[in-house]
């Protein structure tokens, strides 16, 4: 095979008409990224139906020399999925529920699978998969995986890493490793799986998963809390780990101006607290017993903590929608501070702990590099991940804010990792953070990542330019 025809030619083969895009047209939303940051570009778009077909393909292009992207739902934002001249391997066909065991509370699914469809069919099945995040609709499971997806329960079930029991990926050579074991224990040489989950398609395409299920959660209590200071929140959230223990399904929290710009631009988007308050603390209980009480065992935390007054007001759902727009106050931020200008963006975690450290020192730093930025700090308090984002001073030139963004990042980046933090709690790195990665990952890290890339992929067809930094 000479050219990228052959290889086009020697795919369609394979994958005939429905299996392969090459039109420019049809393949831009397989090249783009929703919020605009990366357009790429590629020879063709495989989508395969198989892993037979995916194996296939893998091979093909490896022959050739041509590298491959593999695509999810293209929700990642880091550019991780964008590909620059690749072939664009989409999972999207290959989205079935191959297999529910309720007994053994696992479910096996095809990569393409959509999250949302995945849950849905754990409900059928009067279970319970808890991987929730705001891009459901849309993201497979594939690039769940692949980023470690967080979202709003790690702090009770994990990340997407701690929710899987076995995997089938598809390798660069073409092979396919079969490790699609529903089993828990199993003590027979290295963790294989660990390698693929949030290598971000580098190392191998992961083709088909099992997946643990959980006790529905048949009670649930839903609350907004108003506290003075981060630290009151980070008290309230010590009160609810104590006293509702596996119950607490979600600790989230915002700070006073996240909800300011909700109320503002988000209909429907409303805190029914009295007053203003400095931040805001959504919690959620759950559990599977239905008779269980967790409107008391909510109102037993809030009193706790309002006795140590850590809460200055709260108020506990009292039906399903009411729930529901506590939840929509939460999910209007990110959509709210669209609407207000120019933002430069955070996803860090650190120590839960060291939250409200994280925020004073941050917000500190980057006031003094640019006075009257404004702090829009929300996010998965419980797990210590802060989406610590900024929005432009209101007197400030939008173009000249976002100039700014690297020199910024990498000032909040510094302070997360003084305190034993991450610069990337959840998206990964994609394209947008190599950079840190070779700022701020040890020598030793970096050598180790690139050991498993060359032992995996020595001729580095999976996702080139993506998570590791060229080196030096
Ligand atoms: C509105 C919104 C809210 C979000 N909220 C959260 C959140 O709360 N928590 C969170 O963690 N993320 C969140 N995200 C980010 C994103 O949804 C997640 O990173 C998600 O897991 C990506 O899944 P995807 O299918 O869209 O993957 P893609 O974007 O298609 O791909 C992501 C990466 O995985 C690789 N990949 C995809 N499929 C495979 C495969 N089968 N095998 C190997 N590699 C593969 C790609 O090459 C790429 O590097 C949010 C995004 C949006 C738009």
């Amino acid at each position: 095979m000479n050219t990228t025809a052959d290889l086009i030619e020697a795919l369609r083969g394979v994958l005939g008409d429905p299996g392969l895009i090459t039109d420019p047209g049809a393949m831009a939303g397989y090249v783009e990224e929703q919020r605009g940051l990366y357009r790429g570009n590629a020879p063709a778009v495989a989508r395969p139906a198989s892993t037979d077909e995916v194996a296939r393909v893998v091979k093909l292009c490896a022959d050739a020399g041509v590298g491959i992207v593999p695509l999810g739902g293209n929700t990642g934002l880091v550019g991780g999925g964008i590909a620059d001249g690749q072939v664009v391997l989409s999972l999207e066909r290959m989205n079935k529920i191959l297999d529910v065991d309720p007994v053994n509370a696992t479910m096996t699914v095809e990569a393409g699978a959509i999250l949302a469809d995945i849950q849905a069919a754990a409900d059928a099945a009067d279970a319970y998969f808890p991987l929730s995040l705001g891009a459901e609709g849309s993201c497979r499971i594939g690039g769940n995986l692949s980023t470690n997806a967080g979202g709003v329960h790690v702090v009770r079930y994990g990340a997407a890493r701690d929710l899987v029991l076995g995997l089938e990926v598809v390798l660069a050579d073409g092979r396919v490793w079969d490790g699609l074991t529903a089993l828990r224990k199993n003590n027979t040489g290295y963790n294989l799986k660990a390698l693929f989950l949030g290598a971000e398609g580098t190392l191998g395409v992961i083709t088909r998963a099992v997946l643990r299920l959980f006790p529905k959660p048949r009670a649930k209590a839903v609350a907004l809390a108003g506290c003075g200071s981060f630290d009151d929140a980070l008290q309230l959230l010590h009160a609810a780990q104590r006293l509702a223990g596996d119950a607490l399904m979600a600790c989230e929290a915002m700070n006073g101006f996240s909800v300011e710009l909700a109320e503002k631009h988000v209909a429907g988007a409303a805190s029914p607290l009295e007053g203003r308050h400095e931040c805001y603390v959504l919690l959620e209980l759950g559990a599977a017993d239905a008779k269980a009480d967790l409107g008391a065992l909510m109102e037993e935390v809030l009193t706790e903590a309002f006795e140590a007054t850590a809460v200055e007001d709260a108020v506990i759902a009292q039906s399903g929608p009411q729930a529901d727009g506590l939840w929509r106050l939460r999910e209007a931020v990110p959509e709210a501070q669209k609407l207000e200008g120019g933002s430069i963006k955070h996803d860090v975690s650190v120590p839960v702990s060291k939250t409200p450290e994280f925020i004073r020192r941050a917000s500190e730093a980057v006031q003094a590099m640019i006075p009257g930025v404004r702090v829009v700090a929300f996010g998965h308090l419980g797990d210590g991940n802060t989406h610590f984002n900024l929005t432009q001073p209101v007197d400030m030139d939008k173009q000249a804010f976002l100039e700014r963004w690297h020199e910024v990042n990498a000032r909040v980046h510094d302070v997360a990792a003084e305190l034993g933090g991450s610069f990337s709690a959840e998206h990964g790195i994609g394209r947008l953070k190599t950079g840190e990665m070779a700022r701020l990952k040890s020598a030793v890290e970096l050598d180790l990542m690139r050991a498993v890339k060359n032992a995996l992929d020595p001729l580095g067809i999976f996702n080139p330019g993506k998570v590791l930094p060229p080196r030096k």
